[in-house]
């Protein structure tokens, strides 16, 4: 990274920060030469292939609101959704994939809201796994009662 004030290549990092959203990392830089500070963003965009083929930026908002509707009623705190999305999205990042399929986004989301609430999994995984009868819920139900 060259110094955008005296062209110095070398550059030193003093600070670097997540962005909320988490699309974005912003470092803060500065140069040991001329000792001018400045910001870089590097955005690493992951995408989702929908079912339909079309292609979407992961939205870690988007999963936290697909499990809030499965979180209704139950005692979920707001950050524990956040913090489930969080967990998503590194889970997703860490394969180190640029596109993705929206089926593994369903099953990234599993493991995890199974950890935070039983009911809530059974509820997601009803709907991500289209479950048609008795049977599928008691194979899920006794997949819970195993671990
Ligand atoms: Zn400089």
């Amino acid at each position: 990274m060259h110094c955008p004030f005296c062209q110095n290549p070398d550059t030193k990092v003093v600070d670097t920060r997540i962005s909320d959203d988490g699309h974005a990392i912003r470092r803060r830089r500065e140069c040991p030469k001329c000792g001018k500070r400045f910001t870089t963003m590097e955005t690493s965009t992951l995408l989702v292939v929908k079912r339909s083929g079309n292609v979407e930026p992961f939205s870690r908002d988007k999963v936290i609101s697909g499990v809030r509707k499965a979180c209704q009623g139950r005692p979920i705190r707001e950050e524990d959704l956040k913090m489930l999305g969080q967990r998503v999205e590194e889970d997703l990042r860490s394969r180190g994939l640029a596109q993705i399929e929206s089926d593994e986004v369903g099953r990234a989301i599993l493991k995890p809201l199974r950890d935070l609430d039983e009911v809530a999994y059974l509820r997601f995984a009803s709907v991500y796994q289209n479950f048609s009868n008795l049977k599928d819920f008691e194979k899920a139900i006794e997949e819970l009662k195993e671990r």
